[in-house]
């Protein structure tokens, strides 16, 4: 048996007490709180963008408490929590409380430094010809983790021309699979009609993510079927968007 954990309502207040002490005007937080300090942004996904950009080493752990928002819980920040993190605590109103004398590190420049690392560091030429193979390719060395396997995934227009191009590069930072690369690289709505090739099955986080960029109808095809639980139960299949290709 590890701790025995807090009483909820202690959790609770406490959390109340960080949204009043980081937003005072309303305005929109997320955070994590943990021994070693507070981590905050202005949302979910900056929060968990910018820990894994500043702190890969220790992101996992400092993200194993849960992330606190005072906003309603977007599919979005479920499934970037789910995916990158452990649990969230929705829409959490502020009310004033004392806070422990913890440093709050703001991670918003750091998720934009990361944003702009990655869109660069995914870029990728797509060749003519069957993309199957090259969406997919099989690693070259055995060892390889599963996570660090090149995986690319390609945006279609309606008229079958390609829109844009990424790799994953999420050898040290969970977050940045080959779709959420392709969404910044692309930098807008998706267009009504478009299709998405990637190599492997979209995890629920890619999932929400293509679904809230989306403009109208799209359809995601991939070569390989994601084996882990986040293959399941994602945004893309009560659509009826997404099929192997
Ligand atoms: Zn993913």
């Amino acid at each position: 048996m590890g701790k025995r954990a807090p009483p909820p309502w202690s959790a609770d207040d406490a959390a109340r007490a960080w949204v009043h002490h980081l937003a005072p005007d309303g305005g929109s937080v997320a955070f994590v709180v943990r021994r070693q300090g507070v981590w905050a942004a202005r949302s979910v996904a900056d929060l968990v963008d910018g820990v894994w950009h500043a702190h890969p080493d220790v992101a996992h752990t400092l993200l194993r408490g849960r992330v606190v928002t005072n906003r309603p819980a977007s599919e979005v920040d479920r499934a970037v929590v789910q995916v990158c993190g452990r649990k969230l605590g929705a829409g959490v109103r502020g009310a004033p409380g004392a806070v422990p004398p913890l440093e709050v590190r703001w991670m918003d420049e750091a998720a934009a430094a990361s944003r702009v690392l990655h869109v660069a560091a995914s870029e990728v030429a797509v060749p003519a010809g069957d993309l199957r193979a090259w969406l997919r390719p099989a690693p070259d060395d055995a060892p390889l983790r599963h996570r660090d396997r090149p995986i690319r995934a390609v945006l279609l227009g309606a008229d079958g021309a390609v829109l844009a191009a990424a790799a994953n590069t999420n050898g040290r930072h969970r977050m940045r699979h080959a779709e959420l690369n392709l969404l910044q690289r692309w930098a807008k709505p998706l267009p009504d009609g478009a299709t998405v090739l990637v190599g492997l099955q979209c995890c629920r986080m890619c999932a929400a993510m293509l679904v809230d960029a989306a403009e109208g109808a799209l359809a995601v095809r991939f070569v390989d079927p994601e084996p882990g639980p986040f293959g399941r139960h994602t945004a893309l299949q009560p659509k009826g968007w997404e099929q192997a290709l």
